[in-house]
């Protein structure tokens, strides 16, 4: 069964039919750091699909339906449409880190399955847990704009040593940058030559 429109599917592989595979809108300029809010550390920022009917199920199927898999699948089709190259010399994929309650509840980090998708079209090696989310990271949403930025500044320490490398962080929905970029700066700090984030989705441009 399709996820999207339910039809029936002849393999177990897929998780979406092809007919809504092209229902999906590529982002033809995908380079979207000049779109962000917030882009400090990040050289590049991509996404492969509008946030369109269709995939917004899939990527809401994602985070709440115990669908790994289907991160997979996605990472591959993005993998497949947008390449490596775009990013210049690429070293190593990552992902954007799961908080630990929210980890342990889902017991996955669906965009670590994202990257890992990625990773096998483009045979560049993907490891997870390089960014480590710290502990005491305060709800953004009681923060004044200052103390919103120190808050990000401290939420994310490196784990691995990734001196001189060029890493691209995977996601699934791009918005802000905010969470994005202070990985990226936390990439940086540990001495990353570049860092560029890619995700599945963002929203229809406002403008
Ligand atoms: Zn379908």
């Amino acid at each position: 069964m399709c996820l999207i429109c339910n039809q029936f599917i002849n393999t177990n592989r897929n998780a979406f039919c092809s007919k809504c595979k092209e229902n999906f809108t590529p982002i033809i300029k995908s380079n979207r750091i000049n779109k962000l809010l917030v882009s400090d550390g990040l050289d590049a920022a991509h996404s492969g699909w509008y946030f369109t009917q269709g995939l917004d199920d899939l990527i809401h199927s994602l985070k709440y339906n115990d669908r790994a898999k289907l991160g997979l699948e996605l990472g591959r089709h993005l993998g497949q449409l947008i390449s490596p190259e775009t990013f210049g010399h690429v070293d190593l994929l990552t992902a954007v880190p799961l908080h630990r309650v929210k980890l342990r509840d889902r017991g996955y980090n669906q965009a670590e399955w994202i990257g890992k998708g990625a990773a096998e079209i483009w045979h560049i090696p993907f490891k997870k847990q390089i960014i480590k989310r710290n502990r005491f990271t305060v709800s953004q949403t009681t923060l004044n704009k200052e103390e919103r930025k120190t808050n990000m500044d401290n939420a994310f320490s490196v784990k691995r040593n990734v001196e001189n490398m060029s890493i691209v962080i995977f996601d699934d929905v791009l918005t802000t940058g905010s969470t994005m970029s202070a990985c990226a700066l936390s990439l940086k700090k540990a001495g990353a030559a570049q860092v560029s984030a890619l995700t599945v989705s963002t929203p229809m441009d406002t403008h």
